[in-house]
């Protein structure tokens, strides 16, 4: 049978990287030769930082200072000898690494253009122009270990940032990744495939983050592992996650749908969907525009039904991936249902619907005591691309309701006309609003009469959403600066 297509889902290409100020790389030094000039207290802390690595640190100072002494007799891994002279070129073969404090430019400049002749990454304290590389900040729950630079623009920021990471990661996490190191071979000759192994790898990382202060044992080792085939081990069993993308900012994900994108396989997206969120999947996930914005061309649902359940039952953790919340104005339904026929598993990750990302930037309670006791979302678009003619008008008309209208843009004059004409006070306040919680925001406001012809005049670029209402009143009053573009 062939499908014939509207639109063809396209495999989305992951983005370019971002310009990148340095490159992290995390040097293994361990049993390597790291050169160090200098004898002061700065200098043996880099002597300390690189003894801890793992290296075999050869200090040249004519006059070590204490702090190197003390460090010379008790390093922290690796070894630290002390030559009490300058440091001569041929110092520099072998070394992996080289390090100098300097007291004047002059004397940097030498010692830099020694590291590089003999090819060693050289760096000179506190005097960047001298440096191959930088040290950045750590985080140190070896083996697990992170760095952080901010290219010399800014330290204590980094030392900030730093202190963040120290209360949010775990002291726990090292004993974990240090039992991932030893189990990591034992699990390779188990048996398991490489579906089944990284299975573990996802128990083994979901137990770390429920027990981080529990050191982990051979048992949790044995349970995981019985845990992981007992599943069955010839293929994983698939998945579908509905997950709502929320109105753009990708501040307004949840938890839970940064985690689905994160371990997901396949990325079924709307182009609704703001780039900025699909940065927050892996990059090896496999990512495809299937359209479906209301107007212009779409993929036709079946075809996206049928994308969603081939994937998953050829074992691939799919995210359907939708603009704002995926059971509203969003076929989550069909695709439920699909998922439900088809006999795979299908879960749903709620977002924030493009009513309450456009109510939070116009500081708008969408319900009030005396002016709104009903919310109500309505559609103007139907399946023919006219206003739907089973609107409930008289609903509609209500002075005490606020009314969000989903996909309005071509048939706001007459849903307007039809409102006025049911009742609604044509002096009702009503505000449009485009691109909500995006860089490119803008809202139009007005009154329900007023609204479409400001409308049709506008230049707007992106989804449009309009609001209705007597809570309307001054959410789009002119000290709201929130928003850029009030017009
Ligand atoms: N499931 C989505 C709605 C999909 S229907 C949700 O819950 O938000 C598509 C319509 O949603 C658009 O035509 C527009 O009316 C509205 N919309 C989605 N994102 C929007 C945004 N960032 N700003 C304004 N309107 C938006």
């Amino acid at each position: 049978m062939t499908i014939t297509l509207t639109r063809m889902p396209t495999e989305a290409r992951s983005p370019r990287m971002e310009p990148l100020a340095r490159l992290p790389v995390f040097l293994a030094l361990a049993g390597r030769r790291a050169l160090v000039a200098g004898g002061t207290a700065a200098a043996a802390w880099k002597a300390e930082l690189l003894a801890a690595a793992g290296a075999a640190v050869e200090v040249y100072a004519p006059e070590p200072g204490e702090e190197l002494a003390a460090l010379a007799g008790d390093a922290p891994g690796g070894s630290v000898v002390i030559h009490r002279r300058a440091w001569s070129t041929s110092d520099f073969t072998g070394a992996a690494i080289a390090v100098a404090a300097c007291d004047s430019d002059h004397e940097a400049a030498r010692f830099t253009a020694a590291a590089r002749a003999a090819g060693v990454p050289v760096n000179v304290i506190d005097r960047p122009a001298f440096c191959d590389f930088a040290f950045g900040a750590i985080v140190n729950r070896s083996p697990l270990v992170i760095g952080i630079s901010t290219d010399g623009a800014a330290p204590v920021f980094g030392q900030a940032i730093r202190a963040k990471l120290e209360a949010l990661i775990p002291r726990g996490f090292a004993c974990w990744a240090e039992a991932a190191r030893r189990w990591r071979a034992e699990l390779k000759s188990s048996g398991l495939s490489f579906n089944g192994r990284r299975r573990f790898w996802q128990h083994f990382t979901a137990l770390a983050i429920q027990h981080p202060g529990r050191v982990p044992e051979r048992a949790d080792y044995e349970r995981l592992l019985a845990g992981t085939a007992a599943k069955g081990d010839s293929v994983d069993t698939g998945s579908v996650t509905l997950v709502g993308a929320g109105p753009g900012d990708p501040e307004l994900l949840t938890l839970r749908a940064v985690r689905a994108l994160q371990s997901a396989d396949v990325i079924l997206f709307d182009d609704l969907v703001s780039p900025a969120i699909l940065e927050f999947a892996r990059r090896e996930a496999k990512k495809m525009l299937v359209g479906k914005t209301g107007h212009g061309p779409s993929c036709k649902q079946d075809e996206i039904n049928r994308l969603m359940v081939t994937f998953a039952k050829a074992g691939r953790r799919v995210v359907r991936l939708k603009g704002g919340d995926p059971m509203i104005f969003g076929r989550g339904d069909e695709e439920i249902t699909a998922c439900r026929r088809a006999g795979v598993a299908v879960e749903v990750v709620p977002g924030i619907t493009a009513a309450q990302g456009a109510a939070s930037r116009l500081k708008l309670s969408l319900t009030h005591r005396d002016a709104a006791r009903r919310l109500q979302y309505v559609t103007g678009h139907a399946s023919n691309g006219g206003l739907p003619d089973d609107l409930d008008w008289r609903s509609l008309a209500d002075p005490n309701a606020t009314t969000a209208i989903y996909m309005p843009m071509r048939t706001f004059g007459e849903f307007s006309a039809q409102a006025i004409l049911a009742g609604l006070d044509p002096a009702m306040p009503a505000a449009a609003v485009c691109a909500a919680t995006r860089p490119q925001e803008s809202v139009i406001t007005g009154t329900v009469a007023s609204l479409p012809e400001r409308l049709a005049s506008a230049d707007l670029h992106g989804p449009v959403l309009v609001l209705i209402g007597r809570t309307l009143a001054d959410a789009a009053s002119p000290q709201n600066d929130d928003i850029a573009a009030i017009r």
